[in-house]
């Protein structure tokens, strides 16, 4: 592991400063991802700026009914919320799918919003990665790609974004506060990470020196009725190889408001847009939710060995409906 200075800010402005100097910088929060990263030589940060004492650490309920999540609320906490389980019982959810107890008592919100892909090559410092070292080729592309994506990819790479968290985040059109030394900004969920295209080493809309404050999850009582289903290889312990998050409103047999993310399956949370489109005032049926599936993965490409997840992607995306109505 590379040397590095630790700095702990006891402030939002002084991360923000201490981040926005010329050398390599990483905010920490829980550092489940990023110690390891370290370890294996992948990030190499000059300087590691704890942010886990600034006061981000609050769940709220704003006047018009949104909730603000500080950027340093633990997954735990977050998942264990009373007001979160009652009005976005799918975030909650999310959350528990992933990882472990003990990942989730120090996982922070924004930490794991920022995760980085678990493609074994990005892992391996001798394999040929553009992730990691742009221009140098992509080893899963020919490799073995079980894990890899199927929307979205581009020629240079097909990593996934591996959290559950983010899935429910943006199917419930959360936004995301960032702040730096310019001010605040404001970024849709579904805006924030990146597909790969030709530079699969930008992964996010994040800045230099950018810090991530919060989470805003607009008002909307339909998402009470939501669900998140993991597919992987493990009951517990293993990244999703497939997963759907999906709210739904039926009114006299047809559907009034539908909302769907799917995980596993591209180098962001993917909204499943398409979907939501066909289905809007559609009659609730089995078959109205396959032709909405199979709208939605119409432009999917499988690998040699991740094919399979298309099919398991539009057989989950039915069952969740299925299970909501
Ligand atoms: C064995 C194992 C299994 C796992 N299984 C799952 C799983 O099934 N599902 C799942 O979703 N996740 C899983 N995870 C990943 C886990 O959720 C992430 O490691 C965790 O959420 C990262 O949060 P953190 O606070 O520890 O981030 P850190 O490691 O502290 O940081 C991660 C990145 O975020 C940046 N960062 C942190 N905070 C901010 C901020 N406020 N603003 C801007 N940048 C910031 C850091 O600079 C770093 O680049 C697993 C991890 C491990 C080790
Ligand atoms: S899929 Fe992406 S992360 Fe994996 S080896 Fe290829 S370029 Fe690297």
């Amino acid at each position: 592991m590379k040397l590095f200075t630790y700095k702990q800010a006891d402030g939002v402005d002084e991360a923000i400063k201490a981040a926005s100097t010329k050398t390599i910088s990483k905010f920490i929060g829980g550092g489940t991802n990023l110690v390891d990263l370290m370890r294996e030589n992948i990030e190499q940060p000059d300087t590691v700026i704890d942010v886990t004492h600034l006061p981000l650490t609050d769940v709220e309920e704003l006047e018009d009914g949104s909730i603000k999540i500080g950027s340093l609320v633990r997954n735990s906490h977050l998942a264990a919320n009373k007001i979160i389980r009652e009005k976005f019982p799918v975030l909650s959810q999310a959350i528990l799918n992933g990882a472990s107890g003990q990942l989730r008592n120090m996982a922070t919100t924004g930490g794991n919003i920022m995760q980085r892909t678990r493609c074994y090559y990005f892992y391996d410092e001798t394999a040929c990665c553009n992730k990691r070292n742009p221009g140098s080729g992509c080893d899963a592309i020919d490799g073995y790609n079980r894990i890899h994506a199927i929307l979205g990819t581009s020629f240079t790479c097909i990593a996934t974004h591996p959290s559950d968290m983010c899935v429910a985040m943006a199917m419930l059109g959360a936004k995301i506060i960032v702040e730096g030394k310019n001010g605040e900004r404001e970024i849709a969920f579904t805006d924030f990470h990146k597909l790969p295209g030709d530079t699969p080493n930008i992964e996010t809309v994040l800045q230099q020196g950018e810090l991530i404050t919060s989470v805003v999850i607009p008002p909307q009582d339909f998402t009470k009725n939501s669900l998140y289903r993991k597919v992987r290889d493990r009951a517990s312990y293993a990244f999703a190889l497939v997963s759907v998050a999906a709210a739904l409103e039926v009114e006299n047999g047809s559907i009034k408001n539908v909302r769907i993310a799917l995980g596993g399956v591209a180098h962001k949370p993917w909204r499943a847009f398409k979907a939501e489109n066909y289905l809007m005032n559609k009659e609730v049926t089995e078959e109205n939710f396959m032709l909405a599936a199979e709208e939605e993965l119409k432009d999917a490409k499988g690998f040699e060995h991740n094919s399979f997840k298309i099919g398991l992607a539009k057989r989950t995306m039915v069952s969740v409906l299925k299970e909501l109505v």
